[in-house]
């Protein structure tokens, strides 16, 4: 397998999604940006790994980039009588794939894809029937196809349970159809890939589905700063089709408003845009947010992780669970008190944080959040868990303020938040150039994503290095709530 026009299971579904992806991951692979996080990919493995004991004891094709090596290793296990195989192999005229298990079925074989989402998509039904097109071309009898994935009401208690862990869906009709399919497909894409004169391909939604390309932004060079798809919130769908239809500059959709039924929040994102409008600020709205807060006044922002598989008791897979928080006090004079607490690694941490939470906050006292639905989701899941904790983990709840308000209603409109009110855009809009504020000038952890992948892996250091990089997660979670505190400040100076 090394010619341009061979196809694995993962190649056949990027040309399935676009051909141009083949060519450029060939010919400019260069111009790709990494789109899927360590996590993602982490939570795969695990899931793969886990799924294969799923139907008792296994044989393991070990993988080799010698793909003749693993095809001819799943035949000697065949021919040995195993009852299920881990990623057995399969080739057949450029065409390769291993199935994530090949279990037996009688005097034929079932395949099985295992999956780490929580729901079966159109893609995986087109992965399975290429293994399904692979594996009949091979002459494998195979008696039916299935999708395991993750069963989202899961709940782990004690020894996992791979059976109430994993949902496995019968999808062997579809694939069936999909037969004749997939040989023309694969015709048409080695078609598509074996020109080497870069193909003309214009960008569409199939740019955003069923992965987000990693070439969108070499596809899309040739679009003018500020377009239609900068617009905050605007689906991908309405995007594409104003682009398509010539709509894509600000100045396009300012002159087609009306026929594109332009919203005043788009509008106004624009204008503020084209004419680098100074900051707008509606100070009896503003006040009337102001008002609601009582002081002293607790700024709280909650570090979680996710696991595919849970690894403690009480948990769902995907279930946020929180590691670190930050808490910045502030008095009516803007003096301030800083607490924090970061779990052990290695361990669970809802009780212990949980515990500490209550105490760090009194009760009544009014706390503050950006995007508080995130923070009130994960207090009043540690409620449930600790019924103990539930009455002051409540109270934290009740009490509770969102400081994205504002900018959300648009109280506080800066052009340079670029129609969004996400803190990534707020905060920069208020303190441009300011390196206390600058996520970009931390060491090691910037940013959510990174936060919980440096926890979930700390394990895995020396106690030096786990020293460094608790120094860094502290420093990231209590720069977010200095950063409400800082915003929080900007709104007070807005309407003085
Ligand atoms: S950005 Fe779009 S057009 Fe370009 S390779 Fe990716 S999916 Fe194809």
């Amino acid at each position: 397998m090394s010619l341009i026009t061979d196809l694995s299971k993962s190649r056949y579904c990027k040309g399935f999604q676009c051909p141009k992806i083949l060519w450029l991951d060939h010919y400019k692979p260069e111009e790709a940006e990494n789109n899927l996080s360590e996590t993602v990919m982490e939570n795969g493995n695990l899931v793969g790994d886990l799924a294969r004991s799923y139907f008792g004891e296994y044989s393991l094709v070990e993988f080799s980039f010698d793909k003749s090596e693993m095809t001819a290793k799943t035949q000697e296990f065949i021919d040995a009588g195993a009852e299920n195989i881990a990623e057995a192999a399969f080739m057949t005229d450029g065409l390769y794939c291993a199935v994530d298990i090949l279990h037996k079925n009688g005097d034929g074989w079932d395949i099985v894809e295992v999956k780490s989402s929580t729901h079966l998509t159109d893609i995986y039904i087109e992965d399975m029937s290429f293994q399904y097109y692979v594996l009949t071309s091979c002459g494998v009898n195979v008696k039916r196809v299935f999708n395991m994935h993750i069963n989202s009401s899961y709940v782990r208690k004690g020894e996992l349970d791979l059976k109430g862990l994993f949902t496995i869906e019968d999808c062997t009709d579809t694939a069936k159809e999909k037969l004749a399919s997939v040989a023309e497909r694969v015709a048409a894409i080695r078609k598509y890939i074996s020109v080497t004169e870069e193909p003309e391909r214009d960008i569409d939604t199939y740019c955003e589905k069923p992965y987000e390309c990693a070439y969108k932004k070499y596809c899309g060079r040739h679009l003018p700063d500020h377009n239609v798809f900068d617009l905050a919130g605007i689906q991908a769908r309405t995007a594409y089709k104003h682009y398509h239809n010539g709509i894509v500059s600000y100045e396009d959709l300012l002159a087609n408003a009306k026929k594109i039924k332009l919203s005043d929040k788009h509008r106004r994102q624009i204008e503020a845009t084209l004419n680098n409008s100074p900051d707008e600020v509606d100070k009896p709205k503003i006040n009337e947010f102001l008002d609601t807060l009582t002081y002293p006044l607790y700024h709280l922002d909650f570090e979680t992780f996710q696991q595919a598989v849970p690894e403690f008791d009480g948990v769902s897979p995907y279930q946020q669970i929180p590691f670190q928080y930050s808490l910045h006090i502030e008095q009516a004079d803007g003096t301030l008190e800083h607490k924090e607490f970061l779990a052990k690694e290695g361990t669970d941490p809802r009780r212990a944080l949980a515990e500490q939470l209550v105490k760090d906050i009194p009760k009544g006292v009014c706390s503050l959040a950006f995007n508080m639905s995130f923070e009130k989701k994960v207090i009043k899941c540690l409620a449930e868990t600790f019924p103990d904790l539930a009455n002051g983990l409540m109270d934290i709840y009740e009490n509770m303020h969102d400081l994205m308000i504002p900018f959300r209603e648009q109280d506080y409109y800066s052009a340079a938040m670029q129609g969004s009110y996400s803190i990534k855009y707020v905060l920069p809009a208020l303190y441009p150039d300011d390196p206390e504020l600058d996520y970009h000038n931390l060491e090691g952890v910037h940013n959510g994503g990174e936060a919980s992948a440096a926890f979930a892996e700390m394990t895995s250091h020396t106690p030096e290095e786990i020293a460094v990089i608790r120094a860094n997660l502290l420093k990231y979670c209590g720069l977010d709530t200095y950063a409400m505190v800082k915003v929080l400040r900007k709104l007070k100076e807005a309407v003085q």
